[in-house]
C-alpha cells in the first residue's frame, strides 16, 4: 500500500515537470514560428520550400506540447450549454477535408434537443481525437459511422470504423501515453480523450477486432431541452 502511494507520488512529480518543461518550451517555440512565418513570407528563392518544411514540423512539435498540457491539466475555460449534435457537426466538418484525402466516407446520425454543460473546445477535442483516429485506421473506400442517442440523463456518441483493428493486447494499450503504432503518430490523442471524457462525468469504452473494424463509445451525462425558448425566457 505505501509503496503504491510513494509510486503514484513519484508518478505526479514527475508528470508536473515534464508539464512545466513542455509549457516552458511552448513560448519560445511561438516566438521562433513567428519569425520563420515572416521569413516564409518573403522569401521567394529556394528556401521557401525549406520553410515551409520547418514550419511544418514546428507546427507538429506546438500540437504535441499542447496534446500533452492539455492531457496534464485539461482547461475547462468556459462552462455552457452545448447542444452534443451542434457539436458533433462542427467536428465532422472540421475533419471532412481530412477524411476526404484518406478517401473514407464519413456518415452522421445526428440526434437534436441533447445538451451537455460543458467547454465546448474540450468536448470537441476529445471527437477530434477519436474520430481521427478512425479515419487513419480506414482504408480507402472505407467508412467511419458517427451515431448519437440518449437514453435518460445518459448520451451515448457512438463512432465506429470499419478498418484495420485492433487486438486485445493493443486494446489494453489505450490510455497508455505515447502508445503508437503510427510512423508520424504522437501516442497522446486516446489518452488526451479519455482524459476529458471522464472530467466531464462520462465514460468511453473499446470494442474491436482485428481486421474487422473498431467502435468506440463515449458516454456523457446529458439532458433534454424539449422548449427551448420557454427555458431561454426563464434564465
Ligand atoms: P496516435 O493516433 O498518434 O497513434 P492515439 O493515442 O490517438 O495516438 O492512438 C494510439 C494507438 O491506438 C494508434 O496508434 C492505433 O494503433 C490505436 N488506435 C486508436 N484508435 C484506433 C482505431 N479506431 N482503429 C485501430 N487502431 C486504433
Ligand atoms: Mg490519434
Amino acid at each position: 500500500m505505501r509503496k503504491e502511494i510513494l509510486r503514484a507520488e513519484k508518478l505526479n512529480t514527475l508528470g508536473e515537470l515534464a508539464a512545466s518543461i513542455a509549457h516552458e518550451i511552448r513560448n519560445p517555440l511561438t516566438v521562433v514560428k513567428g519569425f520563420l512565418q515572416m521569413m516564409h513570407k518573403q522569401e521567394k528563392g529556394n528556401n521557401h520550400y525549406y520553410l515551409s518544411l520547418v514550419l511544418t514540423e514546428l507546427g507538429r512539435a506546438e500540437s504535441i506540447i499542447n496534446d500533452y498540457l492539455n492531457f496534464a491539466k485539461p482547461q475547462f475555460e468556459k462552462l455552457e450549454d452545448a447542444e452534443l449534435a451542434e457539436i458533433i457537426s462542427e467536428v465532422t466538418l472540421l475533419l471532412e477535408a481530412f477524411a476526404a484525402k484518406e478517401g473514407v466516407q464519413v456518415n452522421v446520425q445526428l440526434e437534436w434537443g441533447v445538451y451537455v454543460e460543458t467547454d465546448r473546445n474540450q468536448l470537441k477535442q476529445a471527437l477530434v481525437n477519436i474520430i481521427k483516429n478512425a479515419i487513419e485506421a480506414t482504408d480507402e473506400g472505407g467508412e467511419v459511422h458517427i451515431s448519437q442517442n440518449t437514453v435518460g440523463h445518459e448520451s451515448f456518441i457512438v463512432v465506429s470504423d470499419n478498418g484495420k483493428g485492433m487486438d486485445s493486447a493493443q486494446i489494453a494499450r489505450l490510455g497508455t501515453l505515447f502508445y503508437t503504432t503510427k510512423d508520424k503518430g504522437t501516442g497522446l490523442g486516446t489518452s488526451v480523450s479519455i482524459k476529458i471524457i471522464e472530467a466531464m462525468g462520462g465514460s468511453i469504452s473499446f470494442k474491436s477486432e482485428k481486421g474487422v473494424g473498431t467502435e468506440v463509445t463515449i458516454m456523457l451525462p446529458a439532458y433534454k431541452k424539449e422548449n427551448l425558448t420557454l427555458l431561454n425566457q426563464q434564465k
